[in-house]
C-alpha cells in the first residue's frame, strides 16, 4: 500500500527522522492559510508539493497549467499562483503513465536550504532475503539510472529481518555519504531512526531522496516515498487507515473486495485464471504468441459462478481489452462445473452486454476436461474452447488478428 509523503513524513517524525515543517491542504484558501502559518513560524521559502501517488513531480508538469508539481515560492502570492495552478488539473510524471493523476491535495512546506543531496533508501533485497539501506551522493536523481550507470555510487548495507541495525553499518552509511562533523552525527542518527521506522511498521519500502543538508549542516528528509507490506497490514490499524483510494485503480480496488488478485497491465488480453504460477504462464504464453496480457487474474482455487462473474466485471472495466483468455486447471473444482459458470456469468445480462463482441477462450484442464469442453462447443456463446495451453494462445492471437 502506497502513501502520500505528507502521510510518510508524519511517520518519520514519530520516530524523529528530521523533516521540514509541512501543512496538508486540499483547496486554494488553505494552502494560503498554511502557507501563512509556515511564515509566522520563520519560514522565508516555501515549497508548494502535488501530493499523488507518484515520484518525479519537480520534473513533471500539468496537462491544463503546464505547472511543476514541486513549486518552489518566495511569497504568499506566489504559493496562491501555484496551488491555483495544481488544484484539479492533472500531473504527468515519469512514474504516473501518460494519463497522468489528478492533484487533489497539495503540502506547503518550509523551504530549506540545500548545501547537498543524497539518496537514502530501505528496502527488501529479495535476492538474499535481508533488508537492504541504500546510499548514494547522487540526491534527487532517479535511483534507477545510478544504477545502471554508475552502480558504484551506491553503498549498500544488509539487515537480517528482525535483527537491528548495528551502529557501525549506520556509520559506515553517513561516512560513504561524505558527511562530516555535526551533518555526521545527525546523519547517523537520520540511518538508525529510518530503519526503526522501516522495520517497525512492515514496510517494503522506506525512499528518501533527496535527503539533505543544510549550510547549518541540518539533515532532513525533503521527501519521503513509503509502501507498506500489505499482508501485515492488519497488523496497523491506525496504517492501514492512511489508504488513499482516490489514487488506486478502480479495478484493483473493486478486486481487493472480491478478494481476488488482480493487477492492471497495458495489454489487450484479459486473463482469468486460478492459481498465481499459472497466471504467470499464462502471460508468457500470451506474450510469446504476440498478443499483450491486460491483467494479472488470480481467481483462487475456487473458481465458481460468483468468482468467475466478478473477474468478468474487473476485467471487463478496463476499455483495453479485446479478449478474453480464462484457463482454469479443475483440480479440487471440477471443470465441467467451471464451464457452466462460465456460461451462466456471459449470459448474466450485466456481462453479456460488456463482453459483447470480445471473444472469450476457455481452456479447461484436469478433472471432467472433456464434459467442460463439450459444454462450451454447445453453447451459442461467442465462446471458443480450447485443450492445450498453445492452442489457447493460438486462438487468442486469431481474434485479436
Ligand atoms: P519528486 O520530484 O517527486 O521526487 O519531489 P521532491 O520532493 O524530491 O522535490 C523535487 C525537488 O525539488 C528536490 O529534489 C529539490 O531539488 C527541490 N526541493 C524540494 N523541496 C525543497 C526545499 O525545501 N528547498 C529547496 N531549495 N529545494 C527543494
Ligand atoms: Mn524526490
Amino acid at each position: 500500500m502506497k502513501i502520500h509523503e505528507y502521510q510518510a513524513k508524519e511517520i518519520l517524525e514519530k520516530y524523529n527522522v528530521a523533516v521540514p515543517a509541512g501543512i496538508a491542504t486540499t483547496t486554494v484558501e488553505e494552502t494560503v492559510e498554511a502557507a501563512k502559518k509556515l511564515k509566522e513560524e520563520g519560514a522565508t521559502l516555501f515549497v508548494v508539493k502535488a501530493q499523488i501517488h507518484a515520484g518525479g513531480r519537480g520534473k513533471g508538469r500539468t496537462k491544463k497549467n503546464n505547472a511543476k508539481g514541486v513549486v518552489l515560492c518566495k511569497s504568499i502570492d506566489e504559493v496562491k499562483e501555484a496551488a491555483e495552478n495544481l488544484l484539479g488539473d492533472v500531473l504527468v510524471t515519469v512514474q504516473t503513465g501518460e494519463e497522468g493523476q489528478l492533484v487533489q491535495r497539495l503540502y506547503v512546506t518550509d523551504g530549506v536550504d540545500i548545501k547537498s543531496e543524497f539518496y537514502l533508501g530501505i528496502l527488501m533485497d529479495r535476492a538474499v532475503s535481508k533488508n537492504v539501506i541504500m546510499a548514494s551522493t547522487e540526491g534527487g536523481v532517479e535511483i534507477e539510472k545510478v544504477a545502471e550507470e554508475t552502480p558504484e555510487k551506491i553503498v549498500k548495507e544488509w539487515v537480517e529481518p528482525g535483527m537491528d541495525l548495528q551502529p557501525n553499518q549506520a556509520r559506515r552509511i553517513a561516512f560513504a555519504l561524505g558527511l562530516e562533523g555535526d551533518a555526521l552525527k545527525k546523519g547517523i542518527k537520520f540511518v538508525q531512526a529510518l530503519y526503526k521506522a522501516y522495520e517497525e511498521t512492515d514496510a517494503n519500502m522506506f525512499e528518501i531522496n533527496p535527503l539533505i543538508v543544510t549550510p547549518d549542516n541540518d539533515v532532513y528528509a525533503l521527501d519521503a516515498k513509503v509502501t507498506f507490506d500489505d499482508n501485515a497490514l492488519y497488523r496497523h490499524p491506525d496504517l492501514a487507515e492512511l489508504k488513499d483510494e482516490s489514487e488506486e485503480n478502480p479495478a484493483e480496488l473493486e478486486a481487493q473486495k472480491y478478494d481476488l488478485n488482480y493487477i492492471k497491465l497495458d495489454g489487450n488480453v484479459g486473463c482469468m485464471v486460478n492459481g498465481a504460477g499459472l497466471a504467470m504462464a499464462t502471460m508468457d504464453i500470451i506474450k510469446l504468441s504476440g498478443g499483450d496480457p491486460a491483467n494479472f487474474l488470480d481467481v483462487g482455487g475456487g473458481a465458481n459462478v460468483e468468482t468467475v462473474k466478478n473477474g468478468f466485471r474487473i476485467i471487463l472495466e478496463d476499455q483495453n481489452v479485446k479478449a478474453i483468455l480464462i484457463n482454469i486447471f479443475g483440480g479440487i473444482v471440477r471443470c465441467d462445473r467451471v464451464a457452466n459458470g462460465v456460461i451462466e456469468a456471459v449470459k448474466d445480462p450485466e456481462i453479456a452486454e460488456k463482453v459483447e463482441g470480445v471473444p472469450i477462450i476457455v481452456r479447461l484442464q484436469g478433472t471432467n476436461a472433456e464434459e467442460a469442453k463439450e459444454i462450451i462447443d454447445n453453447s451459442d456463446l461467442n465462446v471458443i474452447s480450447a485443450v492445450l495451453l498453445k492452442e489457447a494462445a493460438e486462438e487468442v492471437s486469431k481474434v485479436l488478428a
